[in-house]
């Protein structure tokens, strides 16, 4: 099949990669210039896991193509993606949909006989029914169909969540759409991968009713969490049992700072807005938003009080600054607000990430950026982790304390064991554990029973309760 996709972001290229190393022949379109010059030299505008050499392996098999020529790009195509972004309008909450219309009046006149458009961005309940009016003002009913298919992916598991997903979605009103649709997703339908056909307003709903579960799972565990502080209970164990129950699940329920990224805050916020739109109170969904801003603002004064409540002329350091680890992101990241909380104490910052920093340079003011983490830690008053990298979990507790002038751990994702980062000489401040923390014993003794359920470091950061999309 010819496909083009027109937005080149972290859901156009990853989509449009794996659609290509199907044997389809993608042309992905963005607006921005240099993000197609970049690519077709060869630099990736995304950090993401694995897609690199697989950009690579389709452009050379000439199956890929990069373009800023809209008009080459869809006059051929069987099927156009719209996968271009829908951020939050800043007044009034709801998606921002300028860009998904632009792109549909752009396309119109160039779509072919028997062309399929179809929604790949988030956008509210209703909207295909607008594309379709839009293309329909520069074309005659009957040559062409628009269909809904929600993306799934995970920054930082993107690959394997595109070729593995646990479903697709598929929105189609019309015969055409729904069969070009099944045509293109075979492979997957092979694989056995549940392919769901619905209405296109109900594939719309379903992204949007996900995210805000999902965002809802993680803050119910990160709720608990503060309820463990107090109790004396350990929210890992909590986790662990709860997630054993089949009806419950494991995934979602690591608890931390709060959920940011690019998605799980603008779509709880626009599925608020279509609701409020229809007069129905989701009031489940607005408590999350709200327990999430006010967690992700608690964070900074959970430093200050580790630092003993003073902080001006000290200096933090930072460790992780993008939304989740895997990823390159930055959108709404709990590093950006934790940061600014602390400056305005009056506190020094020095961050590291290992993939982050260009992207936080461009958002973050009078911050001392790092290479190295160990550079990063030295003299510090106290060292804050707020993304669970594996170069993060895996760096030693006994250098790091060397490093620092004083021993105070704020650990936001529980990257370390607590009783290893207070058996190393910290002050240990982690989520959702009493201090002290609970005798080793216990810990072992709960560990060996949970042992065949308990997943790799690696997979826990896949699934991370805090994650996002
Ligand atoms: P992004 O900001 O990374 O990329 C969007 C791209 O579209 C940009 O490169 C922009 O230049 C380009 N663009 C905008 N208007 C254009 C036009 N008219 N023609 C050509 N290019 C144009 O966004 P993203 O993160 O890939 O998200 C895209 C959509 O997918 C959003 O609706 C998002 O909610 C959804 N989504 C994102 C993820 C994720 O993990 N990022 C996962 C699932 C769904």
């Amino acid at each position: 099949m010819n496909i083009a996709v027109i937005g080149t972001g972290y859901v156009g290229l990853v989509s449009g990669s794996c659609f290509a190393s199907w044997g389809n022949k993608v042309s992905c379109v963005d607006k921005d210039t240099r993000k197609i010059d970049g690519l077709n030299c060869g630099l990736l505008p995304i950090y993401e896991p694995g897609l690199e050499a697989l950009v690579k392996q389709n452009q050379a098999g000439g199956r890929l193509t990069f373009t800023t020529d809209l008009v080459a790009a869809v006059q051929d195509a069987d099927i156009v993606f719209i996968t271009v972004g829908t951020p939050t309008r800043a007044e009034q909450g709801d998606a921002d949909l300028s860009f998904v219309y632009a792109a549909a009046r752009d396309i119109a006149p160039l779509l072919k006989f028997g062309a399929v458009v179809v929604t790949k961005s988030t956008v509210p309940v209703g909207t295909g029914d607008v594309v379709a009016r839009i293309i329909a003002s520069a074309r005659p009913p009957g040559t062409f169909a628009v269909a809904s298919n929600p993306e799934f992916l995970r920054e930082g598991s993107a690959i394997d969540d595109f070729f593995s997903p646990d479903r697709v979605v598929i929105g189609a009103e019309s015969e055409l759409s729904r069969r070009a649709l099944l045509a293109l997703y075979e492979p997957m339908a092979s694989a056995n991968v549940r392919i769901l056909v619905t209405k296109r307003r109900t594939a719309e709903l379903i992204k949007y009713a996900s995210n805000a579960f999902l965002a809802t799972k993680i803050m119910f565990i990160n709720e608990l969490a503060d309820l463990c502080e107090k109790v004396g209970t350990d929210i890992e164990e909590l986790a662990i049992g709860v997630g054993l129950d089949k009806r419950i699940g494991s995934a979602f329920l690591k608890a931390g700072p709060g959920y940011g990224g690019s998605c799980f805050p603008k779509d709880t916020l626009a599925l608020l807005r279509t609701a409020q739109d229809h007069g129905v109170a989701l009031r489940i969904v607005e408590e999350t938003v709200a327990a999430n801003a006010a967690r992700k603002r608690r964070m900074g004064l959970k430093v200050l009080e580790a630092l003993g409540g003073e902080g001006n002329g000290k200096t933090v350091a930072v460790l992780g600054l993008t939304f989740k680890a895997g990823t390159d992101d930055m959108r709404e990241a709990p590093s950006i607000q934790l940061i600014e909380t602390l400056q305005r104490f009056g506190i020094h910052i020095r961050a590291y990430d290992p993939v982050g920093i260009p992207n936080a340079a461009g958002m973050l003011r009078d911050v001392v950026f790092c290479e190295d983490p160990y550079a990063c830690v030295q003299d510090a008053d106290a060292t804050v982790v707020v993304t669970d990298w594996e170069s993060i979990s895996e760096l030693s507790l006994e250098r790091m304390r060397h490093l620092m002038r004083s021993p105070i751990l704020v650990d936001l994702r529980n990257a370390f064991l607590h009783s290893d980062a207070a058996a190393a000489g910290f002050q240990v401040t982690s989520i959702g554990h009493s201090i002290p923390a609970p005798a080793e014993p216990e810990r072992h003794s709960v560990v060996t029973l949970v042992q065949p359920v308990h997943r790799s470091r690696s997979e826990d950061v896949r699934q991370a309760g805090t994650a996002g999309r």
